[in-house]
């Protein structure tokens, strides 16, 4: 398997350079030359890290898997020997349950393989390496718990001030391990990773601070997230529609990705909040990136985007895999596609999430998060009588315990080690969003070349 880029720059890859390299040069996203395909039918019975072993193994032929996916995927950091388990609700609806890992949101499941093929590779060849990732809440703590200590690499992460929960922040800027660096950003996601994109977009620094990515535009990552889609739908004994909490693309985009390999999935149905640059997209055809100041403050901070990273992927599969007119179409201010869409989408209010949250609980007795409950709202609203629907848990509901407690008069529970995180002490360091701030940051960090 091989890997381009939707821009066309940087010729053809191997999933071990698409894992360090994150962005293409000229700031193109890598997809693979062609996808491969599933025998479905071959994969019942296999443990969550077996199929993982499997599926990754299509994207990365070129090295054998089973080691490093029984290493990540276990019970100790999962909390459950099913990794993701699909709970049945009743009445045709089901539970993902994505969340169970050591930050508690699904970022977990891509991330917590990363971490560990970074250090395999690094230690390989020798390489030092500065991950510098932009977060709306949820990748920062992923991606720092799973590099925190590890040997040769570096975490640079920007978050947005004040548009993280309390706890989103305490899980990454109460981390202590020396290479993990937290920077808060006067500015909102976009700006964050608009200078996140620039630097690593710039080929000059990008070698002298061996930038490497870990935001969902790593397609490594995209890979890691295609598994849960097939584990679930060979749980299933028909195939489903999925409902996906969606902001930067990235999940939905996995989804897309397992059903165009071969998983038996129906729909896939991306919802967002009040950010509903992608469910107009899938409602109208016409995608209309915001002005970064547009984006809305909401109780699911993951979500709140201007404009989808991912969304390139699609694109240029949706064009006939044309770098040239994938270029030009993003390029525009807003942009419509060619030929037949393939996904649905729709928006959640505030409201909507509330009562979902305070119904989910009240019928099935789980309580769920603001994210997840943007995907119950929109999910309810498309579903397709007899078909069974299943909702992507994409956090756990502890995670955003005021919304929580607010829509149901419930606190959610924390899992043991989360009590108090909170009252931890805290380390980061405040930024302007200037491009020039992060570059001097990242110089003052890493040692001049001997
Ligand atoms: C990251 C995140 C999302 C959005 O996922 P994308 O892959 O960016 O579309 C939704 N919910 C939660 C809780 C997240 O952390």
């Amino acid at each position: 398997m091989r890997y381009v880029s939707t821009r066309g720059e940087g010729g053809v890859r191997s999933f071990s350079e698409i894992l360090l390299d994150g962005i293409a040069p000229g700031g193109g996203l890598y997809v693979p030359v062609e996808y491969p395909s599933l025998e479905i039918d071959s994969l019942h019975g296999l443990s969550y890290p077996e199929l993982a072993a499997h599926v990754l193994g299509l994207f990365g032929p070129e090295r054998a898997w089973g080691e490093v996916t029984h290493k990540t995927y276990t019970k100790e950091s999962f909390r459950s020997d099913e990794i993701a388990p699909l709970t049945e609700l009743g009445a045709g609806r089901y539970l993902l349950e994505l969340s169970n890992g050591p930050t508690l949101a699904f970022k977990d499941m891509a991330m917590q393989l990363l971490g560990n093929l970074f250090e395999e590779a690094l230690a390989e060849t020798g390489q030092t390496m500065t991950v510098l990732g932009a977060t709306s809440g949820d990748t920062g703590g992923a991606a720092e718990q799973a590099l925190r200590g590890k040997k040769n690499v570096q975490v640079v992460m920007l978050s947005p001030e004040g548009r993280v929960s309390p706890f989103q922040a305490a899980q990454m800027y109460a981390i202590p391990d020396a290479n993990i660096h937290n920077l808060v950003v006067r500015g909102v996601f976009d700006e964050c990773q608009d200078i996140v994109k620039a630097l690593s977009a710039d080929e000059t620094l990008k070698k002298r601070f061996s930038l490497g990515a870990v935001n969902s535009i790593n397609g490594a990552r995209i890979a890691a997230q295609v598994v849960y889609y097939v584990w679930a739908a060979l749980k299933l004994d028909e195939p489903a529609d999925f409902v996906v909490p969606s902001g930067n693309f990235g999940n939905v985009l996995a989804g897309w990705i397992a059903r165009r390999i071969g998983a038996p999935i129906r729909r896939l149905i991306v919802a967002t909040n009040e950010n509903d640059v992608l469910a107009e997209f899938f409602s109208t055809g016409v995608y209309r990136p915001r002005p970064a100041e547009s984006v809305a403050e909401t109780e699911s901070p993951s979500m709140d985007i201007a404009r989808a990273s991912n969304f390139e992927r699609y694109v240029f599969e949706r064009v006939g895999r044309d770098p040239e007119l994938t270029c030009k179409l993003l390029a525009q201010p807003e942009l419509t596609l060619p030929g037949e869409e393939t996904l649905l989408g729709g928006s959640s209010t505030k409201s909507e999430r509330r009562g979902a949250m305070k119904h989910f609980w009240e019928t099935h007795r789980r309580l769920i998060d603001p994210h997840t409950a943007a995907g119950v709202v929109v999910g309810e609203r498309l579903a397709t009588p007899g078909v069974p629907l299943v909702f992507l848990e994409t956090a756990l509901p502890c995670k955003f315990e005021d919304a929580v407690l607010q829509a149901t008069g419930i606190t959610p529970p924390r899992p043991p080690g989360f009590e108090n995180i909170e009252a931890r002490p805290q380390k980061f360091t405040l930024v302007e969003a200037d491009p020039e701030a992060i570059q001097n940051y990242l110089e003052g960090i890493t040692s001049p070349v001997a």
